[in-house]
């Protein structure tokens, strides 16, 4: 069975006009005589709203509650598809995750697809059915309904891809493709027609919407081609698979820069073993992840000073567990909500002296000040004043030379 998932986001199913071009795309495959699973998010901002109601009923809402509540929004949009579907002359039904079932392992609000039961849903197909899935959500083996992160329905969609040994999993979006940056941020971002899971991995986690981090390691895990295309416009877009697949490498592939960052400096930190490890246990027994980190050289031996980033929003918690640390001493605690992270990205700079030279001198020939650095093989990442990302991008989509 010649199977292929297509999956649509938000943004392509946030208006009855789009759903029901959404179904003629859906229409079209079937024309071709593909099996075809349907993945489906909610119906764009939807999500956000039923987020923002479970804030304004508790600050510490239960976060199985919170699942259920937040993964409505796909159920809506999956009967949405399946019955405009019906209406012009197909076979087809929406499936809750629970209805197939789609199996997940680990805390609700982010947990993660373990399995599929391909029984039910190949049943369907043989009958000449077109199911219509529900993205983001499963259940437990506890039998309650779970949610793995934002953005999760890319996620589910190449689980289903992996499950059903599909032949082809796509994702359709509002944009064209993957962009050397966010097109929507800067005009002359370009179209890349062909990425590798490592790079896509980096751009995503760095702060590139258009896939969700989870999904493509899980598409690297299992070796799942994916196709990004708009829903809109009908051109080619751009393909994720193995390094081995790509003959030619630019030194940087893209950019990426986020948006919701906050830098916390402890000032006058004791300068002794085990101190870094007293601030950070409680941080992450609370579940606030912290990305960038610096320690300053002791100019004296006894004091020093730490500085790491974590997200916006984890803010206000961060700075309550540290000031109430009784194991820590310091001098004063500092905090600025107004930085970014901006990073280059590319298997290409493995192999090229100068890149981190580069970048440091576009940066600084714009008057950019550097506050932390943090790199990895194929990535470099500068921490900047929220008020010059969109500067910093531009400078260096053109350094690297990015627009050709
Ligand atoms: P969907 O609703 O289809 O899941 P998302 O909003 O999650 O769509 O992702 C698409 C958005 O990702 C685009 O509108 C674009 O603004 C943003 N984006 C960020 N970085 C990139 C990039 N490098 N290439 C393409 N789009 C990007
Ligand atoms: N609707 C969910 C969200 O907004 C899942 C997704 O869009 O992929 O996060
Ligand atoms: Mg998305």
């Amino acid at each position: 069975m010649k199977i292929v998932v297509l999956k649509f986001g938000g943004t392509s199913v946030g208006s009855i006009k789009k759903i029901k071009n959404v179904a003629k795309i859906i229409k079209a495959y079937h024309k071709k005589r593909y099996k075809l699973i349907v993945v489906s998010s909610a119906m764009s901002g939807v999500t956000n709203e039923l987020v923002k109601k479970s804030k304004d009923i508790s600050d510490n809402f239960s976060s199985s509650e919170y699942d259920v509540l937040v993964s409505s929004g796909e159920q809506v949009a999956c009967s949405l598809i399946a019955a405009r579907l019906i209406h012009i002359g197909l076979k087809s039904r929406s499936w809750l995750s629970w209805q197939i079932p789609i199996m997940t392992e680990g805390y609700h609000k982010n947990s993660k697809i373990n399995l599929i039961n391909k029984n039910k849903i190949l049943n369907y197909l043989k009958k000449g059915g077109i199911p219509i899935v529900t993205g983001f959500q499963g259940i437990n083996e506890n039998e309650r309904i779970t949610t793995i992160g934002r953005g999760g329905s890319d996620a589910s969609a190449i689980m289903l891809a992996k499950f059903f040994k599909a032949e082809r999993c796509v994702i359709y979006t509002d944009v064209e493709g993957v962009y050397t940056t966010d097109p929507n941020k800067l005009k002359k971002a370009k179209k890349i027609k062909i990425i590798s899971y490592e790079e896509m991995l980096e751009m995503a986690s760095l702060g590139a919407k258009v896939m969700q981090p989870v999904s493509i390691q899980d598409a690297r895990l299992n070796r799942i081609d994916i196709e990004v295309k708009s829903s809109f416009i009908k051109k080619s877009g751009t393909l994720i698979t193995k390094r081995k697949n790509i003959t030619k490498n630019k030194i940087i592939t893209g950019l990426s820069s986020t948006q919701n960052d906050a830098k916390v400096t402890l000032v006058g930190v004791k300068d002794k073993p085990g101190v870094a490890a007293m601030i950070f246990k409680p941080l992450s027994k609370n579940l606030i992840n912290v990305d960038m980190v610096v320690q300053n050289i002791s100019a004296n031996g006894k004091e020093t000073d730490l500085t790491f980033t974590i997200k916006r929003e984890d803010l206000s918690k961060t700075k309550k567990i540290i000031s109430e640390n009784k194991n820590i001493n310091y001098r004063r605690l500092l905090f600025d909500k107004n930085v970014s992270k901006v990073s280059i990205i590319g298997v290409g700079m493995v192999a090229t002296p100068g890149v981190t030279f580069r970048m440091f001198q576009a940066l600084a020939s714009q008057k950019i000040n550097i506050q932390v650095i943090s790199t990895s093989e194929i990535k470099i990442s500068v921490l900047i004043s929220s008020k010059n990302v969109k500067k910093a991008l531009i400078t260096l989509h053109k350094e690297f030379k990015l627009e050709r």
